[in-house]
């Protein structure tokens, strides 16, 4: 396999709207540069980069997932994100580590949530963009109405470099605007075209576009457009140049028309990626941090300079086990080497290095500054490291995550599976930094959380494919607590007599409330030795274990002092048990007489949403005890910040959804206990009551 250098690689992330044809693109790419054999299409689960089981069943891409091809010996890289909501996190992680995103956009319908969502990921980075009106052979497709949308959306510097020749199902092919030049493509094709006339009606209509994309070009070089006003023309040359640097400015967004299905436009693009889109070459130096002085460092994109590289992204394979999948910003990196994990201050032992064009794999002795590839069965290293050379310590500032919102408890299908289950969950969460899986100390469910509820269920399924466990979801148990209101003394008294030995002992304790979070306290207050010391822990270990069963409706009980401060002993029948009985008596006694309430977990919410749903989300919140805290507008949307109760925030993720039409988000944390109003706390402890019933 050949080595690239800087200027003749181009990194390019394909973002999108779920559904928008971001995979079916990849694939015709690669298919009309002659990397795959074949034109890979969804229905059929051929392409390139959906090739994970679970989305070929669901026809949506889950991950991210690299590619490349070569054109014109250079070599494309190409990253195919996921669009959908729940998954678009990767899609922000991916962007991270390109040159330009690739905007794919549906000629039916424009610009839909989630492109406007990973435009704004693309902004973040200051990426160019280039934008793909795409499923042009479609029924009601119109290039005209589309890019009125990206306009209307994304601003005037949005500007087509191409005309679609027909459309709908006469969609043949385009006009380069920049050559003036007719391209033909035949329909499911190799994807290479043939040059041609331009149909007479449409040469004014492209003459006008060329001169619109003139005048932007040359708007950002006052010698462009001096020549241009003398000439009235710009030169091929000049004008390329200007193109590209316009785009790298990100002065110009530019437009072209695509059927990723019939494969019709993809040369021109691959040309266009070629002659204007910038590349690694293209950018100087990235900002990174000094590990030891935790200040800005510029490292020069050098590939002379110490080998440097980030780790965007893990798989969790079944059979190769971990695989890094990283890209060199500087230097270079070869199989079979040792490198240093900066983040983690690990050796790192690289064996093979792999180039990945979707799941298959090729063995690669060397990559360099600009280009992308991944290493299997790293030890240390995860997602967001940066790897290179201790004696030049570097850090790139890893893509932060939206943090779960949802949780579910999950347990294996076969009792016994439960330690494979943990194993392939924590394999997962290492593939997905937004998959979370921590287990509740009180209620001892495992819960596994993520950014909505089909992100949970799809980790779920790819578990049973990947790893062949079953797991089970059901909603979380919320984590209730009891507590004590008043002050209180209650004597504990445990005596048996069966035959010989007799069970004997007595403890008398005052219980006081506590502050909320204080937990528990024991406070041995005995004078005289009514209760000999060493029956004094087994005091202590009754009312611990009687407290964690609580008195209402069986959730632990917190936040309360006992003072143990007298007691009576016999000294052949008393025994630790008998002392740990009349403890947890005792507790049982004083808990009951010391006005007891529930408390529940109330969780701090700032949910993001369109302004014109800020009333609907206020009154939904209303209607879940929640308390409303602040609204703050930012941009054209409103955040808003609240307190509700987590009992009310379970299925919160598709409503807000439904509420929103899929453009509202939030994050969610624990806030702090507070009482359960009385009514809803005398169904909480029925239901407990019932169920206790059953059990016994
Ligand atoms: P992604 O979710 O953005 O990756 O989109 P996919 O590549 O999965 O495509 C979504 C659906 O649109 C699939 O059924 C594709 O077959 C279909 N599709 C993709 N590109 C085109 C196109 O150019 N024309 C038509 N008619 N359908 C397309």
């Amino acid at each position: 396999m050949k080595v690239y250098s800087i200027g003749d690689i181009r990194n390019l992330g394909m973002i999108g709207h779920g559904d928008s044809g971001k995979t079916t693109l990849a694939s015709a790419l690669l298919y009309t540069a002659g990397a795959v054999n074949r034109l890979g299409r969804i229905d059929e689960g051929t392409t390139v980069t959906d090739f994970d089981l679970e989305e070929i069943e669901r026809q949506i891409s889950l991950t991210s997932s690299l590619c490349f091809c070569e054109w014109q010996n250079h070599k494309f890289n190409f990253l195919d994100t996921p669009g959908y909501g729940n998954f678009i996190s990767d899609a922000k992680a991916s962007l991270r580590v390109v040159d330009c995103a690739l905007v794919v956009i549906c000629g039916v319908s424009g610009v839909e949530v989630q492109t406007e969502k990973t435009w704004e990921f693309a902004e973040g980075f200051n990426l160019p963009r280039c934008i793909l009106i795409n499923k042009m052979d479609r029924e009601r497709a119109s290039f005209e109405r589309a890019l009125e949308s990206i306009r209307g959306k994304f601003g005037r510097n949005v500007i087509p470099i191409t005309l679609p020749i027909g459309s709908e199902s006469d969609f043949q092919g385009l006009v380069d605007l920049v050559e003036m030049k007719a391209y033909y493509y035949k329909d499911g094709d190799t994807g290479k075209a043939t040059p041609g006339d331009i149909p007479e009606e449409l040469v004014d209509k492209a003459k006008k576009m060329r001169e619109e994309l003139i005048e932007m070009v040359a708007e950002l070089d006052d010698k462009l457009l001096e020549k241009y006003f003398e000439d009235g023309e710009l030169g091929s040359e000049d004008f390329a140049a200007g193109l590209k640097k316009g785009i790298l400015k990100r002065h110009i967004f530019p437009v072209t028309s695509i059927s990723a299905i019939k494969n019709i436009g993809t040369a021109n693009l691959l040309d266009a990626i070629l002659n204007y889109i910038p590349g690694p070459a293209d950018t100087a130096e990235v900002s990174g941090i000094d590990p030891g002085t935790g200040e800005g460092k510029k490292i020069p994109c050098d590939p002379e300079g110490p080998s440097t590289s980030f780790v965007f992204k893990t798989i969790a394979d079944p059979y190769s086990g971990r695989i890094s999948v990283f890209r060199v910003y500087s230097g270079k990196m070869a199989s079979d080497n040792t490198y240093y994990n900066i983040s983690k201050k690990a050796q790192e032992r690289f064996g093979s290095l792999l180039l990945l064009q979707g799941k298959e794999q090729q063995n690669i002795s060397e990559v360099h500054a600009g280009d992308m590839a991944a290493v299997a069965k790293l030890k240390e290293t995860t997602t967001g490291d940066t790897i290179g050379m201790k004696e030049h310590p570097v850090i790139f500032e890893p893509v932060k995550f939206p943090e779960p919102v949802i949780s579910f408890a999950v347990e294996p299908k076969s009792r016994g599976d439960e330690e494979k289950m943990t194993s392939a969950l924590t394999k997962l969460t290492e593939e997905d930094a937004s998959l979370k899986i921590t287990r509740d100390p009180q209620t001892q469910e495992f819960l596994l959380s993520g950014t909505g509820q089909l992100h949970v269920e799809v980790a779920v399924a790819k578990i049973k494919k990947k790893f062949g466990v079953d797991l089970i979801l059901h909603p979380p148990k919320v984590p209730y607590l009891e507590t004590i209101t008043k002050s209180v003394e209650a004597r504990g008294r445990y005596k048996k007599q069966t035959g010989g030995r007799g069970q004997f002992g007595d403890c008398q304790i005052k219980m006081d409330p506590l502050p909320r979070g204080s937990n528990f306290e024991f406070k041995d207050a005995i004078f005289g030795g009514s209760i000999p010391k060493q029956y004094i822990p087994a005091i202590e270990k009754g009312i611990q274990e009687a407290r964690q069963k609580g008195v209402l409706a069986g959730y632990p009980l917190g936040d309360f002092r006992v003072t143990l401060f007298d007691g009576q002993f016999h000294t052949v029948d008393s025994s630790e048990m008998a002392f740990k009985i009349a403890g947890s008596m005792a507790f049982k006694q004083a808990a009951e007489q010391a006005g007891p309430i529930l408390l529940e977990p109330i969780m701090n919410v700032v949910i993001t949403a369109p302004e014109d749903n800020t009333g609907d989300i206020m009154g939904d919140l209303n209607s879940r005890r929640g308390r409303v805290q602040g609204i703050d507008p930012q941009g054209n949307v409103q955040q808003i910040s609240a307190q509700v109760p987590m009992a009310e925030m379970l299925s919160y993720a598709s409503d807000l959804n439904s509420m929103t039409g899929g453009r509202g988000s939030y994050a969610m944390e624990f806030s702090h206990y507070d009482e359960v109003p009385s009514h809803l706390a005398t169904k909480i402890i029925e239901s407990a009551k019932k169920q206790k019933e059953q059990e016994s």
